[in-house]
């Protein structure tokens, strides 16, 4: 039976996303969802929809939702591709730059996602082990056919120095994507680097920042020669009528965005000060979670304790980098004193 598998398909594990636990009395920290609602042009939207216009397939090159990034961006609609969340752009950037010889880089660890893509497509991976701090440096030689470059980075939630990046992609070969998922929680991004260099695409999603991980709609900027390609190997219509009308005016609403981003870069800060005065090690985030290592009490303990009390966090057990770090989404300022009453808790109470 399961000869009728290719063997490539029959070896991978398949990616395992974050629990999506139903309940309401839960603290959901642990896929870093945003916990604010999206613009209320949405809601605006979704009521005035004629149903008829249902029965007809949608655009299947979404003009009027990539005007609106093009403008976003300073860019021509050339230079825009959109998909059914960021992963379904991931995916074919495989698809559309690495032969079957050919490889994929990603720093390690970063969004499990990448490797896994490899191994459908049956490629080559080539990842870069990130140093004790969570930094990178290129070996001499390193070459792949498409490097996935995630900044700011998951599950570590740190920027890289932007000029470190510049230069890579100045000298590297293949395309580099560059995975900014969380770029609208930063300072700084490197949409410009997608604009002037050939090989260079940024990817946004509409997840995290604007509320709409339910939407599925992800994008990428670059070279319209690269963004072409895309085009080219994708399902007809592979963004549907309503997140296309759903995602265009969320775009066109930065203010509700921007204003969730601030709240949310707050609780980010209020949560990092109180961890750090309860004895965890809190790196700089500038993602809408932190990475935090308890100094003194074992994360996966702590991951269970809190498990147990309705909070869900991220604990990634697996590699011996990640096993003593928790990922923590930044929930609204209630969820988060919820969270941090139960870390005192189980850290008092000696649990
Ligand atoms: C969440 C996330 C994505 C996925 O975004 P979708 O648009 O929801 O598919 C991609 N890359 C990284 C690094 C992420 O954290």
């Amino acid at each position: 039976m399961s000869d009728l598998i290719r063997k490539s398909v029959r070896a991978m594990t398949g990616y395992v996303p974050g629990e999506q636990p139903k309940g309401t009395d839960l603290v959901k920290l642990n896929t870093n969802e945003n916990p604010y609602l999206p613009s209320p042009d949405v809601q605006d939207i979704l009521s005035m929809i004629d149903i008829s216009v249902l029965s007809r397939y949608p655009d299947p090159v979404c003009v009027e939702l990539r005007k609106v990034i093009a403008e976003l961006h300073g860019c021509a609609i050339e230079n825009v591709f959109v998909g059914n969340g960021s992963d379904e752009v991931l995916a074919l950037c495989i698809r559309a730059f690495v032969e079957r010889d050919g490889s994929v880089g990603y720093f390690d660890p970063s969004y499990s996602l990448y490797p896994i893509l490899a191994d459908i497509e049956d490629v080559e991976k080539k990842p870069v082990a990130l140093d004790a701090r969570f930094g990178w440096s290129m070996p001499d030689d390193y070459a792949a056919s498409l490097f996935f470059l995630t900044n700011p980075n998951a599950p570590t939630s740190f920027a890289y120095d932007k000029a470190n990046i510049a230069d890579f992609v100045k000298r590297f070969d293949g395309v580099a994507l560059i995975d900014e998922a969380y770029a609208d929680f930063a300072e700084e991004n490197c949409m410009d680097l997608a604009l002037e260099n050939d090989n260079v695409i940024v990817a946004r999603t509409l997840s995290k920042s604007y509320s709409l991980a339910g939407i599925r709609l992800g994008y990428c900027v670059g070279n319209a020669e690269l963004i072409g390609a895309m085009f080219k190997i994708k399902d007809s219509y592979n963004v549907n009528y309503l997140t296309q009308e759903v995602a265009r005016v969320a775009v066109l609403d930065q203010n509700t965005m921007k204003a969730n981003v601030s709240a949310i870069v707050e609780t980010r800060q209020l949560v990092a000060d109180k961890l750090s005065e309860l004895g965890f090690e809190v790196g700089a985030s500038r993602t809408n979670f932190l990475w935090v290592k308890p100094l003194g009490y074992g994360a996966k303990r702590l991951f269970e304790k809190l498990r147990a009390k309705n909070i869900i966090v991220r604990y990634f057990g697996n590699d011996e980098r990640t096993k003593d770090y928790l990922r923590v989404s930044i929930g609204t300022a209630p969820e988060m004193f919820q969270f941090l009453d139960a870390v005192e808790a189980i850290l008092d109470g000696g649990e």
